[in-house]
């Protein structure tokens, strides 16, 4: 299909700087840093200084990191974590390949985990709080979630993989536990070519335990510190990454931008609910990795749109992940989370659109319910 506005576009991103990705890769292979060179260490410094943490660590994947850190964490058999279902599968991978258990709370408006029900669903087995930050927004009340996690002695490990450079009270996606992990997957706010990933954090001794868990757990020494795997980041990638970071802040201007567009040409449309316009003062700053709306009669709107020309996705498949039978997560009743699936839908959000693109995406939405 020709599509006239396509969900992602990842050819334009790279033709509007071919020659500067083309020259880093000439540079890297050139001097053949592969693995685990300067590229790499000057990318987790710049890293680490974006998210306001004191260090970064690169990793493969957010999978990996995820499952990185918990491991780090002291996170055991049988231990429970609280998180939601509302997320991609990663999340619960990595809960699941330590034994660990997940324990689904259900959504707010947001997306968001549902600060308010966390309390009720805490067990003399709870280890961990995993807030996902979807769409580019850090949780509401995250302010509360904090201090539920330290009343309880709850570690907190973020999966920020959709939020890097969103804040909360003027707190980075990242900063607020133990850990935040981060991916560098094509499409995320910052897109390597490939797999890539980091963690996050403030604590000395847990970024050394990431970073020999990455590599062997092999020391500079060689020394094998510990059982450990290999979860490298690309040293390529990280070279890709750096150069990217600078440009990071001038795309999500570009999204907030475009945010702005869909909501205020949208907001007049009662049949979809939009996520909240961006804040210039106020406890958020978004940066819009997806525009998640609600549309009532949604298949309908996506055949309507798809007529027409312009790519969208539901949000995974249009499931929550404890809805995967073949994952046997077992009975969960998240009302919120499956209503929310029925009727939810990505729009096509990324720096490289068009005024134009978003405003014939907004029109057709219009013309699909009859508003004019
Ligand atoms: C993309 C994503 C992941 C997984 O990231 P990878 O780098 O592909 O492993 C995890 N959690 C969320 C919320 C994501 O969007």
């Amino acid at each position: 299909m020709d599509w006239k506005v396509k969900y992602i576009n990842y050819p334009m991103q790279f033709k509007n700087h071919e020659k500067d990705y083309m020259a880093i890769i000439n540079d890297v292979l050139t001097k053949g840093d592969l693995i685990l060179r300067g590229q790499l260490k000057s990318f987790e410094e710049n890293l680490a200084k974006f998210c306001g943490t004191r260090f970064a660590v690169g990793v493969s994947n957010c999978t990996n990191a995820l499952y990185l850190s918990l491991y780090s964490a002291g996170i055991h058999p049988g231990d429970e974590i609280i998180t939601v279902s509302h997320t991609f599968v990663a999340t619960i991978e990595a809960i699941h390949h330590l034994n660990a258990k997940p324990v689904f709370v259900d959504i707010a408006d947001d997306h968001n985990i549902n600060v308010d029900l966390i309390e009720r669903s805490i067990t003399s087995k709870t280890k961990a709080i995993v807030p996902v930050h979807l769409n580019g927004r850090i949780c509401s009340n995250m302010g509360k979630l904090v201090e539920i996690a330290e009343r309880y002695d709850l570690t907190i490990i973020e999966d920020a993989a959709q939020a890097l450079g969103a804040s909360y009270k003027e707190k980075k996606a990242g900063s607020f536990g133990l850990a935040g992990c981060f991916s560098f997957y094509p499409a995320k706010l910052l897109g390597a070519f490939g797999d890539g990933g980091a963690v996050v954090t403030n604590d000395e001794d847990f970024a050394n335990t990431i970073k020999l868990l990455r590599n062997h757990g092999r020391g500079p020494d060689g020394e094998i510190a510990m059982w450990g795997s290999n979860c490298r980041i690309d040293n390529l990638q990280a070279a890709i990454l750096d150069f990217k970071l600078e440009l990071l802040s001038k795309w999500i201007k570009r999204r907030r931008e475009l945010a702005n567009l869909y909501n205020k040409l949208l907001s007049d449309v009662q049949e979809v609910k939009l996520p909240p316009p961006p804040q210039v003062e106020g406890d958020h700053f978004d940066v819009y990795q997806n525009f998640e709306v609600e549309a009532n009669n949604r298949d309908d709107l996506v055949k309507h749109l798809n007529k027409k020309g312009i790519e969208v996705m539901l949000p995974w498949g249009g499931k929550g992940v404890h809805q995967f039978k073949a994952l046997r997560l077992g009975h969960y009743s998240l009302p919120r989370t499956e209503e929310f699936f029925k009727r939810a839908l990505m729009l096509p959000m990324y720096p490289e659109l068009k005024d134009e693109q978003i405003e014939f995406v907004i029109n057709t939405i219009r013309e699909f319910y009859g508003v004019g």
